[in-house]
């Protein structure tokens, strides 16, 4: 539970508050633009929600915060936010909430199909969720963009049974006995539908996920930037090779994909001649700054 009297002084006053323990994940930005902002390093509460719909988002951060970084003055029911999780984003394509502080926050998602759903990266093993996506089908495969982002992989195995797939390089001790590896740089069909393409660079194994040439779940290899108004990638957060992570890019530029739905970060929707034009200039950036 967030401290009150740990709380940033940078706050604006009133009931909603971030305290120290923040990390910095971004979950809450995203989640309630409208309540939360930057602070130095660290998220802070940039003006106090006033309708019920903003009240509404700002519980919905509570409720995906990492580290329960968010508190509030006076006792609030997280009933409602917890039960908006998974969030549908379109289609049967939803955003699990409830981030994990074992991958830094990052995001997970689910696809929920009569033929089994697909969980992309790890959410909180937490109770409430994972009964709420018991009541959408439960999981069928766990697709895991990289080892940074399994956190409670293994409880959902235990639980749902499902068949976990990670690239091969991603293989730590933290994931030995996983049920499928991928092997090289080939894109590979893991189930109809889903293309799994290696992109060597944040990590050596990373891998995104392409579903009905529609939506792209990019780990930590890609995310919007609202400053530039384009894709783009990082080579302070790449842990491999930045050159490779440029090549990588490169090659995704002859798929069509419609959304960016990374770990972190923001996600993006555009046309796909939007995207292409956008991760093109991404690309002339990245080497660029290279
Ligand atoms: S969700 Fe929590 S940890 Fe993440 S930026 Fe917001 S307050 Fe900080």
């Amino acid at each position: 539970m967030a401290n009150p009297a740990q709380r940033w002084p940078t706050n604006v006053p009133g009931e909603f508050f971030v305290d120290r323990t923040c990390i910095d994940c971004d979950q809450c930005r995203e989640i309630a633009p409208s309540t939360f902002g930057d602070g130095d390093g660290y998220a802070r509460v940039c003006r106090q929600p006033e309708t019920p719909e903003a009240v509404r988002r700002a519980l919905m951060a509570i409720v995906t915060c990492p580290v329960g970084a968010i508190g509030t003055v006076g006792r609030r029911s997280l009933a409602e936010a917890v039960a908006a999780f998974p969030e549908r984003i379109e289609d049967n394509v939803y955003f699990c909430g409830f981030a994990s502080n074992d991958s830094f926050g990052a995001s997970s998602y689910l696809i929920v199909r009569p033929e089994g759903n697909v969980l992309v990266d790890s959410p909180r093993f937490a109770s409430r969720l994972v009964k709420r996506i018991e009541e959408l089908g439960g999981v069928r495969w766990m697709f895991l963009t990289h080892v940074d982002d399994i956190a409670d992989h293994a409880k959902f195995r235990r639980h749902f049974g499902c068949e976990r797939i990670i690239h091969r390089r991603e293989m730590r001790a933290a994931i030995a006995g996983i049920e499928h590896t991928l092997e090289g740089d080939e894109q590979q069909e893991i189930v109809p539908e889903f293309l799994a393409i290696p992109t060597p660079g944040h990590t050596r194994g990373h891998t995104v996920l392409l579903y009905r040439e529609r939506f792209l779940f990019t780990g930590d290899h890609l995310w919007w930037s609202p400053e530039q108004r384009r894709l783009s990638a990082s080579s302070r957060y790449c842990w491999y090779s930045w050159p490779k992570q440029i090549e990588s890019m490169q090659r995704l530029l002859s798929y069509d994909f419609e959304w960016v739905l990374p770990g972190h970060g923001q996600r993006h929707h555009a046309s796909a001649e939007e995207m292409h034009d956008s991760l093109a200039r991404c690309v002339a950036w990245m080497k660029k700054a290279a």
